[in-house]
């Protein structure tokens, strides 16, 4: 086996035998760099990281390896910020994204069945089905600009958001209207997830040119959540030359992302510069008015019929995202499509959990135990003096915790974790809040353990 076989070897057992978020946290963009006499060289992201694998992991990783590669002895961690392998990525963001809502699988699926082959389009996703409002306004105005003139108003056009926002749907209402208006155009949906595949499998079947060949062929291009290009360098590279390539020709590229250019970790400057060359716009999440329009449309799509009350009901307590409307009318069509009037009862009663004030309901013990979950920590090793990196770093978070979910007095604070001075809480707090600031990976760590927290 050569060093990716053994280390995706490895990693499979690895999934299977921490949690899910340790895996997601620590083994994400490792590889093996070498096995020789005896001696495993696992590079890793960073310092932070090579600290853990030893204290935490070591005996299990070199276990695993000795399983997959019997002469191994002994296993040595490397800082390496440039070596990516990408297939344990993808194989990681498959895995963590089938932990969003069922609905967003339904709407995989959805999309998968009545797509055209041809252009990844689904007709389902209409601009016209499209609300607009104050969050999405700039995002919609840039698509129209597109849709009239492809490729010579906005070139790229990048659309960031949250989940469920609407990204996917103005992405493909855009590629369908253009579509409709010119039939002959050569166009192309992608995720950018697929897209790195096909990169990989050309690779490997040696027909990159080909696929160049395919892409550089197209009229216009829209790669959605362009974020899981992050640290895949060869499929960097590859998109960099066909972006390169069709926007010297004014062909039109859009792109949307969970996030903006500047906060894409592990992307090339070089790409990062082009995707900030053109129009950027964001979508934030939909005001109570555009959640009652939302809910209206997508109720008479589905023939559901409610009281403006159940409507009102649903549009106050439903606020993030729009996927979560949707799923709502979808229980509702689910459970009550045989009974001729729904009352606003019945709704409460079936949307008691989803609606309940998620502060109100935490408490400092599931702060803790999401943190030492999330960390692989002993709870009682936090209220000790325990100066390890990791012990301090999940005090510290848990702090942060205290302070920003339960508004905890910083006194409190100090008390309740080994009875440590106002001033260690105070300090714990403003760290924190000023790494996740600069630090894309501890947010993306905070905002995991928040989900937990909350789940
Ligand atoms: P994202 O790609 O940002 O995660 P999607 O485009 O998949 O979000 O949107 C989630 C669901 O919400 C889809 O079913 C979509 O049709 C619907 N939706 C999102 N935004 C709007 C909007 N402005 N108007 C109508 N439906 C919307
Ligand atoms: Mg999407």
């Amino acid at each position: 086996m050569d060093n990716t076989e053994v280390w995706k070897k490895v990693l499979t057992d690895l999934e299977l035998n921490i949690s899910r978020a340790s895996y997601i946290t620590w083994m994400r963009n490792t590889s093996l760099a070498s096995k020789e006499n005896g001696v495993a060289i696992v590079n890793v992201p960073s310092a932070f990281s090579k600290e853990w694998l030893e204290n935490k992991f070591n005996k299990l990783i070199l276990k695993f390896l000795r399983d997959a590669c019997s002469e191994i002895k002994e296993v040595r961690y490397e800082i390496s910020l440039s070596k990516h392998i990408p297939t344990p990525s993808i194989v990681l963001k498959k895995k963590y994204h089938t932990e969003e809502p069922a609905i967003n699988e339904f709407q995989e699926k959805l999309l998968e069945t009545s797509v055209d082959s041809k252009t990844n389009l689904h007709p389902r996703y209409t601009i016209e089905s499209y609300v607009v409002g104050g969050s999405n306004q700039l995002a919609y105005a840039a698509s129209q600009a597109v849709i009239k003139n492809p490729g010579m108003t906005y070139n790229p056009i990048f659309i960031y958001g949250g989940v469920g926002l609407g990204k996917t749907h103005l992405l493909q209402a855009i590629g369908n209207k253009i579509k409709e208006v010119q039939p002959n155009l050569n166009l192309l949906y992608i995720s950018s997830e697929r897209f790195t595949m096909e990169v990989i499998n050309a690779i490997r079947d040696k027909t990159i040119d080909k696929l160049k060949d395919e892409y550089t062929k197209k009229d216009l291009l829209i790669i959605d959540d362009i974020q899981f290009i992050s640290g895949k360098e060869k499929t960097q590279e590859e998109f960099f030359h066909i972006f390169n390539f069709l926007y010297d020709r004014n062909k039109q590229i859009i792109i949307s992302s969970d996030r903006q250019p500047k906060a894409l970790p592990l992307l090339e400057e070089r790409l990062r510069s082009r995707f900030e060359g053109g129009m950027i716009a964001d979508i934030g999440s939909p005001d109570f008015e555009m959640r009652m329009v939302i809910l209206k449309n997508k109720a008479q799509e589905k023939k559901i019929q409610l009281e403006e009350e159940i409507f009102t009901f649903l549009a106050m307590n439903i606020q993030k995202n729009i996927r979560e409307l949707e799923g709502a009318l979808n229980i509702i069509q689910a459970k009550y499509s045989n009974q001729e009037e729904i009352t606003l009862a019945q709704i409460k009663k079936s949307f008691n959990d989803l609606i309940k004030s998620p502060k109100k309901a935490i408490s400092l013990k599931q702060i803790i135990k999401s943190v030492c979950d999330f960390y692989d920590i002993e709870d009682n090793t936090l209220l000790q003096k325990n100066r390890r990196k990791e012990v301090s770093m999940a005090r510290q978070i848990i702090m942060y915790f205290l302070r920003e979910e339960l508004r905890y007095s910083y006194p409190y604070i100090g008390q309740k974790l080994g009875g440590r001075d106002h001033t260690t809480a105070i300090h714990a707090y403003k760290k924190i809040k000023k790494e996740i600031e600069n630090d894309i990976n501890l947010e993306e760590e905070i905002n995991l353990i928040k989900q937990k927290i909350y789940s």
